[in-house]
């Protein structure tokens, strides 16, 4: 099963995903968690990266669609199948998606478009934690670790600063749009209510992909 996850910065497309992955034995391919990789490991394309990342703005085109032909080309892809999460995001990276799929003999089955109040992002990027170990997300009050946890074991995203949040959701609401419409006119959306707590959010998302 080949599947797309879409939806504003702070959506829940992560949390969601990991519970996907798990329940159906795909594969996570989050376009962000690879550019933050290649920051940690100081490789060119990640000071490139964090270039516009600190910006609170998009990665050049030419440059996220080569990092996702590349693993969408990788023999696990194939064999288990893909969600995609946090691509694309412009119009013209739907446009190459399509090029890549058609090359490698992929079809997408469905994208899960999580529907959320944009009132709602601010507070929830700002309270999002990472664990410094695993990488799981969490939120300082929406989903927080275990009682009694120690703050130096998790961190909070240098892009889920205010000053750069407001960017990221402006430039992701303008290039979101047509990208969902793109999908739409292909009959492939399904439109999960994102306002919603996590697990129910979880339970929506497993009847419909269950459906496909
Ligand atoms: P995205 O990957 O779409 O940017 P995340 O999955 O990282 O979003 O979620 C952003 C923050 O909101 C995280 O701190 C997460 O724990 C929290 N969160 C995710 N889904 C919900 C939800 N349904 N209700 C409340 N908080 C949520
Ligand atoms: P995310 O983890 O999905 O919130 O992405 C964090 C940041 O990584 C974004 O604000 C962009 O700077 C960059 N990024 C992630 N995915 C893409 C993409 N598909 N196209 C361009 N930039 C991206």
């Amino acid at each position: 099963m080949n599947l797309l996850i879409m939806g504003l910065p702070g959506a829940g497309k992560g949390t969601q995903a990991a519970k996907i992955v798990e329940e159906f034995g795909i594969i996570h391919i989050s376009t962000g968690d690879m550019f933050r990789s290649a920051i940690a490991n100081q490789t060119k394309m990640g000071i490139l990266a964090k270039s516009y990342m600190d910006k609170g703005e998009l990665v050049p085109d030419e440059v996220t669609n080569g990092i996702v032909k590349e693993r969408l080309a990788q023999a696990d892809v194939s064999e288990k199948g893909f969600l995609l999460d946090g691509y694309p995001r412009t119009i013209e990276q739907a446009n190459a998606l399509d090029d890549i799929l058609t090359d490698l003999n992929m079809v997408l089955d469905g994208v899960i478009n999580i529907d959320v109040d944009p009132s709602l992002l601010l507070e929830r990027l700002s309270g999002r934690i990472i664990h410094k170990e695993t990488g799981e997300t969490f939120h300082k009050v929406f989903n927080p670790p275990a009682a009694g946890y120690d703050e130096n074991d998790y961190y909070q995203r240098e892009d889920d600063k205010p000053e750069t949040v407001k960017r990221r959701l402006d430039i992701n609401i303008e290039q979101g749009a047509p990208i969902i419409e793109h999908y739409r006119q292909k009959d492939l959306v399904y439109d999960i209510a994102g306002n919603n707590e996590i697990d129910l959010v979880f339970k929506d998302i497993v009847e419909v992909v269950s459906s496909l």
